[in-house]
């Protein structure tokens, strides 16, 4: 089990200061952490907000130097009168002129760009060292990759580009010198379990001893419930999380369990563990954000109330622990600790994600594309929610696992993928 060169704990209780390791520029001359310029993508998005919330607690160490969102100026022109900062870029260039007058209107420096090579440019370029990566699905992938390969602290929350494209990332990663710190809520959890590292030296899981990651899952809000009762359910209703506030395409991919799907093959890219020895444990209180085995039997876990802002706080701040915001955890309030196993049959998009994990190559590409297509059309009314597994099979049974080639291979697969699934939901698969 190896992680990639640059995914490096460290975390661990009784580390701190900077690590050997860390790049210089996040040091000043008196060698304590220096001013963090940080770029936002999908600062308009729930991530995004969660993550200017701890950046705005504390003015004296991080700065919002970029932000980015897809098509929404209004919200992020509102973002740039808070944050002052450096640019601002819409993803969507058809609402570049919008972004440019509204900043001037509001008497702002901030310059504005647009544009998927806007995003790219300033995931690599001089006005940020650390990047968060929180643009929703594929899309994320280009300024993901682009901030891997220029060398950034990369967090990371954007799952789908580390689905797609797990391999190509890491190894962008590790030729970048980048270090990644995972911001999903079950792999930042992951990440703090893992022992201390010396910085610079190749994570391996299996010679660290561990014998099984156990990735916590809430259920979502259809726990519990039968197949046969999941038949007429609403977006909205999907949408109505338990425990976690977050965007409608995560929110329905909690619903179906494909979330957790996704975060078995995203803990294999970046812990290098392998299908066997990750499993899924269904919590419904969500205290427990996940857990890691050791071979001594040993089993360490990371708690907290369910709020992103501790896993952002804690990838800001890394190796330092800063104020999030979050209310300590009432254990004793708490209601005790509840674990079960998921139910594979009711929700089968989990193991669709194993078996596209297994099969490997482009499987996990065609999964995601599947996914967001099966996803986008649930939220549109038109595919019902029992209907969302059956479209992903039915498109990974049509496009049988390819050897990775290049990017250029994954997002032609991707493209293709979208393009089967689609004609599939024309043609009634169902
Ligand atoms: P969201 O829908 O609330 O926000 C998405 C953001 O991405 C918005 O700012 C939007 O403007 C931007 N965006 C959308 N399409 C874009 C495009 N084509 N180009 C550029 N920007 C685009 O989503 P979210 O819940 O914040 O989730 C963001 C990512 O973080 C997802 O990958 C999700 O799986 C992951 N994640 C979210 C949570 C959570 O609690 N919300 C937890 C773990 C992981
Ligand atoms: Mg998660």
């Amino acid at each position: 089990m190896r992680a990639p060169d640059g995914l490096v704990p460290t975390t661990a209780v009784g580390v701190s200061g900077v690590p050997s390791g860390a790049p210089e520029a996040l040091r000043d001359a008196a060698g304590r952490i220096a001013m963090r310029r940080i770029a936002v993508f999908g600062a308009t998005g729930s991530i995004g907000a969660s993550a200017l919330d701890v950046i705005a607690r504390h003015p004296d160490r991080f700065r919002a130097s970029v932000l980015a969102a897809h098509r929404k100026v209004d919200e992020l022109v509102a973002l740039c009168v808070r944050f002052q900062p450096d640019l601002a870029i819409i993803a969507d260039a058809s609402f570049a002129d919008a972004l440019r007058d509204r900043l001037a209107a509001a008497g702002l420096r901030t310059r504005a760009a647009a544009g998927v090579e806007a995003l790219r440019d300033a995931a690599a370029g001089e006005l940020c060292d650390t990047v968060i990566a929180a643009i929703v699905g594929a899309a994320g992938l280009d300024s993901t990759l682009a901030a891997a390969r220029a060398g950034k602290r990369l967090l990371l929350a954007n799952k789908e580009s580390v689905v797609m494209a797990g391999q190509l990332l890491m190894d962008a990663v590790r030729d970048g010198g980048a270090h990644l710190i995972p911001i999903d809520s079950e792999h930042n959890a992951i990440f703090q379990c893992l022992p201390p590292v010396a910085t610079g030296r190749r994570l391996d899981v299996a010679e660290l001893g561990v014998r099984r990651i156990l990735l916590t899952a809430s259920g979502g809000p259809f726990r519990g419930r039968r197949r046969d009762s999941l038949a007429s359910v609403t977006p909205d209703q999907a949408c109505a999380h338990p425990k976690w506030r977050m965007g409608r395409k995560i929110s329905v991919d909690s619903a179906t369990l494909m979330n957790k799907g996704l975060e078995v093959i995203e803990a294999h890219w970046l812990f290098g563990a392998p299908p066997d020895r990750i499993e899924v444990v269904v919590h419904p209180q969500s205290l427990v954000h996940s857990i890691v085995e050791y071979a001594d039997g040993s089993m360490l876990a990371q708690l907290g109330n369910p709020d992103m802002r501790t896993a952002l706080a804690h990838a800001l701040a890394s190796p330092q622990r800063v104020d999030a915001g979050v209310a300590p955890l009432d254990l004793i309030r708490s209601g005790g600790l509840q674990f079960e196993a998921p139910d594979r049959e009711t929700f089968r998009c989990l193991d669709l994600a194993y078996r596209a994990l297994t099969d490997g190559g482009t499987a996990p590409t065609v999964l995601n594309a599947a996914n967001e297509v099966a996803v986008a059309a649930f939220l549109e009314g038109t595919l019902p929610f029992l209907a969302i597994s059956d479209l992903i099979e039915a498109t990974l049974d049509a496009m049988p696992a390819e050897p990775v080639a290049d990017i250029e291979h994954l997002l032609h697969t991707d493209l293709t993928a979208r393009g089967v699934a689609q004609r599939k939901m024309r043609q009634g698969f169902c």
